[in-house]
C-alpha cells in the first residue's frame, strides 16, 4: 500500500500523478486532493497545491 505524500498516511483511496515538475510518480488520496492541500516533491522539492 502507499503512502499519501500529503498526510503520510496509507491509503486505498489515492489517486497517482506525476510531479508537474520532474515527472516523478505522487501519490495522494482523495481528501487532500479535494482539499488541495500542499504536497512536497520528495525528489526536487516541488511544492503544490
Ligand atoms: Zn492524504
Ligand atoms: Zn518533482
Amino acid at each position: 500500500m502507499e503512502k499519501c505524500i500529503s498526510c503520510e498516511k496509507k491509503t486505498v483511496d489515492s489517486v497517482k500523478f506525476p510531479c508537474p515538475k520532474c515527472g516523478f510518480d505522487l501519490m495522494r488520496c482523495n481528501k487532500c486532493r479535494t482539499l488541495s492541500i500542499d504536497y512536497a516533491c520528495p525528489k526536487c522539492k516541488f511544492v503544490g497545491p
